[in-house]
């Protein structure tokens, strides 16, 4: 997955908030359940291999989780790290989850190599695409969005 054309290991991140539509993009999971909770899947497969099956109308997004590298341009950078899991981990984790879920993606992921656990705790539960209109989401996509307005709204009990 991270090699170069010479063989060598190349230190890729990926992103768990991925695209679906670049060349190296990955299905993560599949939504399910209450709150659209990402069912992670065993092996990761190729994006390309799935995108033809999803009925027209319905964005990829909506009933998938897509991985793809960490790109210099995304609009979550900050310097190295990604600014979106730092607004993430603001938000307490749905349920006191010990155990972190079984994930392919983990020996590359940018959010654990972050974050660790506390990335994994709150994983299942993000939305690449705002299926859910709500405030809090609006606010945690938001590059924008400073660490004083989220801890001000999770103070305020949303
Ligand atoms: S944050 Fe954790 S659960 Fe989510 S993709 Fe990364 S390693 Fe897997």
């Amino acid at each position: 997955m991270d090699r170069a054309q010479d063989g060598r290991e190349t230190p890729v991140a990926w992103c768990p908030s991925g695209e679906a539509n670049r060349p190296e993009s990955v299905v993560l999971g599949v939504r399910s359940g209450d709150g659209d909770q990402v069912v992670y899947l065993a092996d990761p497969v190729p994006a390309a291999d799935v995108l033809g099956g999803i009925p027209e109308g319905i964005a990829p997004s909506r009933v998938l989780r897509f991985a793809s590298h960490c790109v210099s341009d995304c609009a979550n950078r900050v310097g190295e790290a990604c600014g979106l899991i730092e607004r993430i981990k603001v938000v307490p984790a749905g349920t006191a989850a010990s155990a972190v879920p079984r994930c392919h993606l983990r020996p590359h992921c940018k959010w654990w190599g972050q974050a660790g656990v506390e990335a994994c705790h709150r994983c299942p539960a993000v939305s690449t695409l705002n299926s859910r209109d709500d405030e809090l989401t609006v606010l945690v996509a938001d590059p924008a969005t400073t660490r004083e307005q989220l801890e001000s709204w999770v103070a305020a009990g949303g």
